[in-house]
């Protein structure tokens, strides 16, 4: 005698087969039914219909030279005349290749570049003889297009952000000051932390100074020493062309997206998951 005919109906399967639906468990949605507060799927699999997630909200730790400000040739033609004082001739080229890392960095390199040593009184001399160079010059630079807008926007919105530059206190003043920043804005510059770009303690200091952890903060920087800093503190990088940097090299170097500056960054926010109220 044969057994009857099992209840339901049979639905084939990707692949060949096919599985039995008991539209007495189902519902007629093909899937059994949920628990109060889950959502059920195939094989048996059930999750939370809404998942307790806590998700914080992304904090922006900026560089400034290239970044906010359009300073990087100031600075490039101040390293090139410190080093003429220091009768060490250098093509403008190569030096703006290593503005935005560790001054001490720099120095290393352009040691090597040229073939010479220098003593450490002249080594000295060179960062003296750059910020006095760079401060004559400083009158010349301004704030990058929407760097402005995009400090005010996020400040309007709470998104916390800082300002965390290898450059020092003395040359960074000025260029701070063309930004309007908001009270008690939190800037890293390179007289506090031990050591600057490419290494992470600026982004690092940054972050800890705003009470984020730096994993869910994007750095924004125009050379490719910020965003291996940005990787090495464990940050998304999103690069900007405004320095000069090409965007090949920028993704190479991590960046998670690229803006030509501020104002288009400030215009595709939503990418990078802002959500201005509205
Ligand atoms: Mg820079």
């Amino acid at each position: 005698m044969r057994s009857p005919a099992p209840r339901g109906r049979w639905r084939s399967r990707p692949g060949g087969g096919s599985r039995r639906v008991d539209p007495g468990r189902t519902g007629g949605s093909g899937l059994p039914d949920p628990e109060p507060g889950t959502r059920a799927y195939s094989r048996g699999v059930v999750a939370p219909a809404h998942p307790e997630i806590a998700v914080p909200r992304p904090a922006f730790l900026f560089d400034l030279d290239g970044t906010l400000v359009d300073s990087v040739y100031q600075h490039v033609i101040a390293w090139q005349e410190a080093l003429e004082d220091c009768g060490v001739p250098l093509s403008v080229w190569r030096i703006h290749r290593r503005i935005g890392m560790s001054g001490g960095l720099f120095l290393d390199a352009l040691q090597r570049e040229t073939g010479r040593r220098l003593d450490p009184a002249t080594l000295e001399r060179l960062s003296t003889l750059h910020a006095e160079h760079y401060l004559r010059r400083a009158g010349g630079v301004v704030p990058l297009p929407g760097a402005r807008e995009l400090v005010q926007l996020l400040h309007a919105e709470g998104m916390p952000f800082a300002v965390a530059t290898s450059g020092s206190a003395v040359t960074a003043d000025s260029a701070l000051a063309l930004l309007d920043l908001p009270p008690r804005t939190v800037v890293v510059t390179r007289d506090l932390v031990e050591r600057a770009k490419p290494d992470p303690h600026l982004f690092l200091a940054a972050a800890t100074l705003l009470g984020v952890d730096p994993r869910d903060s994007f750095v924004v920087g125009d050379s490719v020493w910020d965003l291996l800093a940005a990787q090495r503190a464990g940050a998304l990088g999103v690069g900007l062309l405004s320095g000069g940097y090409g965007r090949a090299e920028l993704q190479a170097a991590g960046a998670y997206r690229v803006y030509a500056d501020p104002a288009e960054m400030l215009d595709r926010l939503e990418e990078v998951g802002v959500r201005p109220a509205r």
